[in-house]
């Protein structure tokens, strides 16, 4: 039999197991399965050639009985509807580790940024709010940057929300441009979130940082900035990839010079000829791996032949339920998602407060804080794993998926 690949269902899996761990009965997880509510639109857009492309994008809010719904949207030509589900779930359980006051959404337009024109991303993007409008708000529902979306297209979203709501709303959003709004620090926040982690987990297993040989699957957002961070804090980044191959280095990568050529898109390695495979980089002899690209990639197929000892998990979904299983049997320390990302979300958050409140922290301050949360919920799903002898990705959708459940039984609803 093939193992489950399907990120919804291997997802609900999930849920059930933390929540039966928890004690808690199947009307729990009934409510809990699937987002609340889950919403397709379809967008008319002018093309730049004068003909109207109807495109469809969706919104699912899983659970906002903590408080409003949050998460990004993103722009992919292959993204699903029950993908954004999962993705919503995921943002439950984000929130839930890192201890925020918001349930999970997520929101998703099925489009390829890579072939449109800045005029039709921004009319795309400004139609999506006004398809969702009603649903959204500061205080509903609040987006922010995922997969191929960024600080212009939440700029967009942002002004768009404020003419429908007559009112300047920047809390409607985050992730914006500094000058709207943005926080100090959110752009590389879930970058910088995962290095934590990495430092953390590399303490639990006694490697050191420094010559600390890395591997990071994916140079978009996260995985650039990445590279970046662990490549100034001493560690040697031997591998990095993007979607069309792989670079390796054992005496480790020119950092810098690869940054200064990537697209905006993360495209780097169609300048070089000596590439290797996505599946080769994974199998590096390396001390960490950092899968920061697509989902299932490290499967039942090869978590035999991961070599690092640790491995965290800076995109969602990259290792499945067998792939984790397997790596966990064979002693591998491997950092869940939805604990190493959550970095992103929780400077989303204090991006939110600062708005709310009107006045603004200094970068130092974000990053303060930002590090606090992440080195919490770090120890917190670490000692539940290792207390309970059960994998991380378990410890921390039981952290995750806690406070939505109680809050879920005090207002009645299981
Ligand atoms: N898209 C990011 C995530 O998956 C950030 C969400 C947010 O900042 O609300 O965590």
């Amino acid at each position: 039999m093939t193992e489950n690949l399907n990120l919804f269902t291997s997802t609900q899996a999930l849920f059930k197991d933390a929540l039966d761990k928890l004690g808690y009965d199947e009307g729990m997880y009934e409510l809990l399965k699937e987002p609340l509510r889950m919403i397709e639109v379809r967008i008319p857009i002018k093309m730049d050639d004068g003909k109207v492309k109807v495109f469809t994008g969706y919104r699912g809010q899983h659970n906002d009985a903590v408080g409003p719904t949050k998460g990004g949207v993103r722009y992919h030509p292959q993204v699903t509807l029950e993908e954004v589900k999962a993705l919503s779930m995921w943002m439950t359980l984000k929130a839930g580790i890192v201890d925020l006051p918001y349930g999970g959404g997520k929101g998703a337009i099925v489009c390829d940024p890579r072939e449109m024109s800045m005029g039709e991303l921004e009319r795309l993007s400004r139609g999506y709010v006004r398809a969702l409008s009603q649903v959204m708000g500061p205080n509903k529902d609040i987006p922010a940057p995922d997969v191929f979306t960024n600080a212009q297209i939440m700029a967009w979203m942002m002004d768009e929300y404020s003419r429908i709501d007559e009112f300047n709303s920047p809390g409607f959003i985050t992730g914006k441009p500094i000058v709207l709004g943005g926080s100090q620090g959110r752009d590389r926040a879930t970058a910088e979130g995962v290095t934590i982690i990495i430092e953390e987990a590399a303490k639990r297993r006694g490697i050191d940082m420094k010559g600390a040989r890395i591997v990071i699957q994916g140079f978009g957002n996260a995985g650039s900035f990445l590279s970046k961070f662990l490549h100034d804090a001493g560690a040697k980044v031997i591998g990095i990839s993007d979607a069309y191959g792989a670079l390796h280095d054992p005496e480790g990568l020119d950092i810098d010079y690869l940054l200064d050529r990537r697209d905006s898109f993360g495209t780097v390695t169609t300048l070089f000829d000596n590439t290797i495979s996505n599946q080769e980089l994974l199998e590096l002899d390396c001390d960490i791996l950092v899968p920061a690209a697509i989902s299932n990639q490290i499967t039942e197929k090869n978590a035999h032949n991961i070599k690092a000892p640790i491995v965290v998990e800076a995109a969602n979904g990259p290792t499945t339920t067998e792939g984790t299983r397997i790596l966990k049997e064979r002693g591998i320390l491997l950092v869940p998602d939805v604990l190493a990302s959550a970095g992103g979300v929780t400077v989303s958050y204090f991006e939110w407060v600062q708005n709310n409140m009107g006045y603004y922290w200094t970068e130092e301050e974000v990053r303060e804080k930002m590090t606090k949360k992440m080195v919490e919920a770090f120890e917190n799903v670490y000692t539940t794993a290792e207390t309970r002898n059960i994998d991380m990705r378990l410890a921390a959708y039981m952290i995750g998926v806690r406070k939505t459940a109680e809050a879920s039984r005090f207002r009645g609803w299981a």
